[in-house]
């Protein structure tokens, strides 16, 4: 992702956010790789601190920053401090690593051989791991996980905790002292925001309704959104397009269906209808926009 791609997706899905000092071009891009990446990897600071943006920014002799990308406050105000290859990570588990590209559960952390530095996002929650992180908090980190699992179309695999990595001592994000938290439950929460539509914050135990489906217009049906047409995505709308493309002779590309359940097969048949279309062929890659969904519906 771009800074500009990551405040996009910001507003997306509704995250409270400050920008803090130059954090769009900071980072230690000099010092190392930075991407592919594979995931987004959840820490505890340590400290019940209000304020810990200089710190993540600026890190420590030791640890120069930044030292994540995202801070979380209390509040549940996400701030940005750095872009780029930022000192959180560390080393970690090939393996551990592996099963976060494959999507696969996470196996035991027993080496410490990879950069995770150029291989993660992270975000800093302002808590000491001690005790709970607060609801606001929780709230926004599972949207902050969803709006990037959505951006790069991950599901909530892509999603660990520090002491999942392989990094010896780390148990964050934690609960009590040295506990880190159940992060299969964690993704288990994370998967729910995922599916449910445009989420707007909301604490974990009272999730947000998805977006109100839109009105459908004699003609074309009003385009839903980009969300319903990604990798795990299940709605009405798949079913539409699907049932549209067959209509405009992509029958071929389903053996079965169409259905509600987004698969290989709707971007394969997709893909072909934007391939076939001047206006469409320069970026077809087989997930509808607004534009290939009107000259579907046209
Ligand atoms: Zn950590």
């Amino acid at each position: 992702m771009t800074p500009a791609q990551v405040l996009a997706q910001f507003k997306k899905f509704g995250i409270p956010y400050a920008e803090y000092k130059d954090w769009k071009t900071h980072n230690r891009n000099h010092k190392g790789a930075w991407g592919p990446v594979h995931g987004l990897m959840v820490h505890h600071t340590g400290s019940d601190s209000k304020d810990q943006r200089e710190l993540l920014y600026k890190g420590t002799a030791d640890l120069p920053g930044p030292l994540c990308h995202f801070g979380l406050d209390q509040a549940g105000k996400i701030h940005l401090v750095g872009w780029g290859r930022a000192n959180h990570a560390g080393s970690g588990d090939d393996d551990v690593l592996d099963a976060v590209i494959a999507e696969k559960p996470i196996p035991v952390d027993n080496e410490s051989n990879t950069d995770g530095n150029s291989r993660f996002y992270g975000i800093e929650i302002w808590y000491s791991g001690t005790h709970p992180m607060t609801d606001a908090q929780y709230a926004t980190l599972r949207l902050l996980a969803a709006a990037i699992c959505d951006f790069h179309g991950w599901d909530e695999g892509s999603v660990i905790g520090h002491g999942e990595w392989g990094s010896p001592g780390k148990w964050d994000p934690g609960y009590k002292p040295g506990k880190m938290m159940d992060m299969d439950a964690v993704r288990s929460d994370i998967k729910a925001t995922l599916a449910k539509g445009d989420p707007a914050p909301g604490k974990p135990e009272k999730p947000s309704k998805p977006a109100p489906a839109p009105k459908p217009r004699p003609g074309i049906p009003a385009f839903p959104g980009a969300y319903y047409f990604r990798p795990g995505a299940k709605n009405q709308y798949v079913t539409t397009l699907g049932r549209q493309l067959v209509k405009k002779g992509y029958g071929k590309f389903y053996k079965q269906g169409p259905g509600p359940q987004w698969t290989a097969v709707d971007r394969a048949a997709v893909k072909a209808f934007q391939l076939a279309h001047k206006e469409l062929k320069g970026d077809a890659d087989g997930y509808p926009g607004p534009l290939t969904w009107k000259m579907l519906f046209s």
